[in-house]
């Protein structure tokens, strides 16, 4: 019998997680020890505000947590840097849409706002939209995942780059800037949703969608920025799929 990782979730957590991420339930041991300790440092540093229609429960922290737990796991980060405070709206977000005012703040309209991102400020998640996309990943959206890749973006800069080091920015802004002008050309190959052409800041939180949701298309149809996203955030989330599954499963 295999160990089992020191966990601070229940086993329903664990499978509740693997369900709405594919990506978890890949993870090595090692890698699920530091996620769930990533979640237990995002719980205790942000205040979740869950407007009435929603259920609070600890089941929505964890699911939001483990969001910000997979994007910075291989980085040498232990918390989204300026993020306290996540607001849960039980359907649509409605307010008036403004978009990267001075570049501190950026809001998410597509067809209604799902969710929203404060440069210093709170991250606002429709969590109907949230659910929605968990139980469709094959779509390669996330509402989550796209606004706390704003908030990692809004790290250091917002200029749609993760906090990485000189040289690994430089490779990965090639490979975003190419991939950016083609989308601006009128290709739609659909492997990203065409907001991500809006600008730089959308786009990396379009690619990250797609990058933790449902990665092989990415991969495959454009395989530049595949190697940019997995070099940016030292995951291969492809290879994890293709690996050995005694690696995953719950214990
Ligand atoms: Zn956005």
């Amino acid at each position: 019998m295999r160990r089992k990782p020191a966990t601070t979730l229940t086993e329903d957590q664990s499978s509740l997680l693997a369900a709405r991420y594919p990506q978890w339930a890949l993870l090595t041991l090692a890698e699920r020890e530091r996620a769930e300790h990533l979640i237990t440092v995002f719980r205790r540093h942000t205040n979740f505000e869950i407007l009435p229609g929603v259920k609070p429960t600890d089941d929505l922290e964890v699911t939001i947590a483990a969001a910000g737990a997979l994007l910075i796991l291989a980085l040498p980060i232990d918390r989204i840097p300026h993020l306290s405070s996540v607001i849960v709206h039980p359907r649509s977000v409605n307010r008036r849409v403004v978009r990267n005012l001075g570049g501190l703040m950026v809001s998410e309209s597509r067809s209604v706002l799902s969710g929203q991102a404060h440069h210093y400020g709170p991250v606002l998640i429709s969590w109907r939209h949230a659910l929605y996309e968990m139980n469709h990943p094959e779509i390669g959206r996330q509402v989550i995942i796209h606004e706390l890749a704003h908030k990692l973006d809004m790290a250091n800069a917002y200029d749609g780059t993760p906090p990485i080091s000189a040289d690994k920015r430089a490779e990965f802004i090639v490979a975003r800037d190419n991939e950016l002008a083609r989308m601006r050309t009128g290709r739609d190959d659909g492997i990203l949703d065409r907001y991500g052409a809006t600008d730089v800041g959308e786009f990396f939180a379009v690619a990250t969608e797609r990058f933790f949701t449902d990665p092989i298309p990415m991969a495959e149809g454009l395989p530049d920025l595949y190697a940019a996203m997995a070099d940016a955030f030292g995951q291969d989330t492809v290879g994890r799929l293709y690996q050995s599954p005694t690696r995953s499963g719950n214990g």
